[in-house]
């Protein structure tokens, strides 16, 4: 599609970033073009409707701020923001989660979601889905209830969409 050529064209593999074997997907050409920028917020928000109602848009430090506050204002519902350790003021949810050196914490505020609230996960890239599980566990602790995963790129190779199920996940593009 027009939509995939798009991400295609503005989206560009770095190879051996951040470390050897590692091909990265840097986005920042494409925010640099608004009419494309436009196109994907648009496709974005089709497949969040698709998804069906929520209450709610959770985005994922700090790409999922890229794109997740554009939905939630097209939506017409809030956007609520998931942060690496130590970066929230107020009372704090908390999960922790390996890397493959390592582990990340990520955090949300405990008042962030009403309760029962049907909340869609946004992020630029889908890698091992590892983040996206992060992401659901924060909003079970919660009380809210994870109805889908909306992301630009899916990288097929590594699995996330699989780890994912019976979760869905929507994505632009996959490679
Ligand atoms: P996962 O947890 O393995 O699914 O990795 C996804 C997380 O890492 C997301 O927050 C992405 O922003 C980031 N990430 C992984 N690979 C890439 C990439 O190629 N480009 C941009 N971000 C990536």
């Amino acid at each position: 599609t027009e939509l995939e050529s798009l991400i295609d064209d503005l989206v560009r593999p770095i190879e051996d970033w951040p470390e050897p074997g590692v091909t990265f997907r840097d986005i920042t050409p494409l925010l640099g073009d608004p009419a494309a920028y436009g196109a994907v917020i648009d496709g974005l928000v089709a497949l969040a409707e698709e998804a069906g109602p929520v209450d709610a848009i959770l985005g994922i430090e700090a790409r999922g701020f890229l794109f997740g506050p554009s939905i939630a204002l097209r939506l017409g519902v809030g956007f609520v923001p998931v942060r690496k350790l130590g970066k929230l003021p107020a009372d704090l949810l908390s999960t922790s989660y390996d890397l493959e050196y390592g582990s990340s914490t990520l955090e949300m505020h405990v008042d962030a979601l009403a309760p029962g609230a049907r909340v869609l996960v946004v992020d630029d890239v889908l890698a091992t889905g590892g983040t996206m599980m992060a992401a659901a566990d924060l909003v079970s602790q919660a009380g809210g209830v994870v109805v889908g995963n909306l992301v630009l790129i899916e990288l097929l190779a590594l699995g996330g969409r699989e780890r994912l199920a019976p979760i869905r996940c929507s994505a632009l593009r996959s490679y």
